[in-house]
C-alpha cells in the first residue's frame, strides 16, 4: 500500500504472530473482512536445524488447529507428540509423573516449532477468503466510534470497526489505549537452546525444579534432540550463555541431573528476561487485547501461547457469524468474551507464579513439606488427573472449536 491508500475492514488485527494469525483465520471463517498488519508478515521458510522457539501445545490448541486445517499444513515429521511428563524437585524427594495412557488419551500435547506453526498458518490463510496481510507497522490509532483509524508507518490508513491488539508483551495497542497493566519482572531469565542428548527422550517432557528456577527438556521429533528452557538467575543465565561450549554442556547436563545423559549443544543460545503481566482490561470500546498483549505468564507450565489461542477462539465464538448489527453494537459480545477469558488467564497467571515461588523456598522444613506434598499429589490419582485434564483443555470454559 502507498501513502495515499486508505482501506477498510470489519476487523483490523495488529500483529501477525501466532495469536494474530489464528484470530484472523477464525474470524474470516465467520465471514468478517480482516486486515492483519505486521512488519514481519513474510512466510518463513523452515531451516534444516530446529527453530530456537518451540511451544508445548495443549490437545485443545491442537484440536482447534486441526479444525482450522492448520495441522494439515504442518511439517509432521518435525512435530513431537509427548505421552508423558516428569517433574521433580532438586532439593527434595518430590516427584510427579503424568501419563497419557493413564488418562486414556493419545498424548498430553505436542512440541511444535514457531517457524513450522507460522508457516502452516500462512498456508491455511492462503486458502481462506477475506484476509488481507499488510506488511507494515501500526504507529498510531484513533479509537473513534463507530470506526477506528489505524495509521501505518509507510503512510497508509486502515478504517476498521474493531481493532485487535495481538502485538505481543510490549503491545503498542495496549500503550495507545493507556490501559493499566500489572507487570512484574521476575528476577529470572530463561536460557533457551536445542541440544542432542545421550539417551532417547522417549517422548517424555521433563522438568527439574532447582532453587533458581526450573530447567525443562522438551522432546523434539528426533528421539535424541530436545529443546531446553532453563529459567535461572540473570547472572547464571548470562554466565551459561557466555561459557565455552564444553563447559556449558557440562553445566546443562549437571543442572538436569544427567537424566538424559550427556548433552551436546545443537543451536545458538538465547537469553530472555521473564515477566508476568496482566492488563486491567481486555476490551476498551472497540479495541480488544489478546495473547501476550493482554497477559504474560511464566513459561514453567508451557501455557502462554495456549492461553492466547483460547482468547482468539473465545472472541470468535462470542462475536458469532458476521452480522452488521454485531459490528455496530459489539458491547455485549465483547463483555462476554472478557468474562470468559479473564478468570482462566488469571488462574494460570497465579498458578505459575505460586509454583515458581514455592520451588524457590529453601528452608529445610519447607523443602521436606514440598517433597512430601509432591509425592502425596502423585499418588492422589483423581486430583492429579483432574488437574492434568484441565491443563490440557479437556475441562473448563473451553471454546467449542477447541473442545473435545
Ligand atoms: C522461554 C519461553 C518459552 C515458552 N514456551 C511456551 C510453551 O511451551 N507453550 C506456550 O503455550 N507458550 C510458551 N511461551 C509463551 C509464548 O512464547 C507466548 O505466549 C506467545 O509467543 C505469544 O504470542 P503472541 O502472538 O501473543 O505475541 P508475539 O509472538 O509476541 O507476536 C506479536 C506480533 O506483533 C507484531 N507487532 C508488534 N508491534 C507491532 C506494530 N506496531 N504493528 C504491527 N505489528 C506489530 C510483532 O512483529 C509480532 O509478530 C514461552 C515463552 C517463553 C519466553
Amino acid at each position: 500500500m502507498n501513502s495515499t491508500t486508505s482501506n477498510s475492514a470489519d476487523i483490523a488485527i495488529v500483529g501477525a504472530g501466532i495469536v494474530g494469525l489464528c484470530a484472523s483465520l477464525l474470524l474470516a471463517r465467520a465471514g468478517f473482512k480482516i486486515s492483519i498488519i505486521d512488519p514481519l508478515s513474510a512466510v518463513p521458510s523452515l531451516p534444516e536445524a530446529y527453530d530456537l522457539r518451540t511451544y508445548a501445545l495443549t490437545p485443545a490448541s491442537l484440536r482447534m488447529f486441526k479444525r482450522l486445517n492448520v495441522v494439515a499444513e504442518l511439517e509432521k515429521h518435525r512435530i513431537c507428540e509427548f505421552h508423558g511428563m516428569q517433574v521433580w524437585d532438586a532439593s527434595s524427594k518430590g516427584a510427579i509423573e503424568f501419563s497419557a495412557l493413564a488418562l486414556g488419551r493419545d498424548c498430553l500435547g505436542a512440541i511444535v516449532e514457531h517457524a513450522n506453526l507460522i508457516r502452516a498458518l500462512h498456508l491455511a490463510i492462503g486458502q481462506c477468503e477475506g484476509i488481507r496481510l499488510v506488511s507494515d507497522r501500526v504507529i498510531d490509532i484513533a479509537f473513534t466510534d463507530p470506526m477506528n483509524i489505524l495509521n501505518l508507518e509507510r503512510g497508509a490508513r486502515i478504517h476498521a470497526d474493531l481493532v485487535l491488539g495481538c502485538d505481543g508483551a510490549n503491545s503498542p495497542v495496549r500503550q495507545l489505549l493507556g490501559v493499566d497493566t500489572q507487570r512484574l519482572e521476575y528476577v529470572q531469565h530463561a536460557l533457551v537452546c536445542n541440544v542432542n542428548v545421550e539417551h532417547p527422550h522417549t517422548h517424555i517432557a521433563r522438568q527439574r525444579f532447582l532453587p533458581n528456577g526450573p530447567i525443562a527438556f522438551l522432546p523434539l521429533a528426533d528421539t535424541n534432540s530436545c529443546a531446553v528452557v532453563w529459567s535461572t538467575s540473570p547472572e547464571q543465565a548470562r554466565f551459561a550463555h557466555d561459557a565455552p561450549i564444553e563447559s556449558f554442556e557440562a553445566m546443562l547436563a549437571s543442572a538436569f541431573d544427567y537424566r538424559l545423559g550427556n548433552v551436546r549443544l545443537a543451536s545458538e543460545r538465547m537469553v530472555i528476561p521473564l515477566q508476568k503481566l496482566h492488563s486491567a482490561r481486555y476490551v476498551i470500546n472497540r479495541a480488544i487485547l489478546l495473547g501476550d498483549a493482554a497477559h504474560v505468564v511464566h513459561p514453567l507450565a508451557g501455557q502462554g501461547l495456549n492461553l492466547g489461542l483460547m482468547d482468539a477462539a473465545a472472541l470468535a465464538q462470542c462475536l458469532g457469524p458476521h452480522e452488521k448489527l454485531t459490528l455496530q453494537f459489539p458491547g455485549a459480545a465483547l463483555r462476554q468474551f472478557e468474562r470468559m477469558r479473564r478468570g482462566e488467564n488469571f488462574a494460570m497467571l497465579s498458578f505459575t507464579d505460586q509454583i515458581n515461588k514455592l520451588f524457590r523456598l529453601e528452608h529445610r522444613f519447607i523443602k521436606e513439606m514440598r517433597g512430601t506434598g509432591m509425592c502425596a499429589f502423585d499418588r492422589f490419582i483423581p486430583l492429579k488427573h483432574w488437574i492434568m485434564l484441565r491443563a490440557m483443555g479437556d475441562y473448563g470454559d473451553v471454546p467449542s472449536i477447541a473442545s473435545r
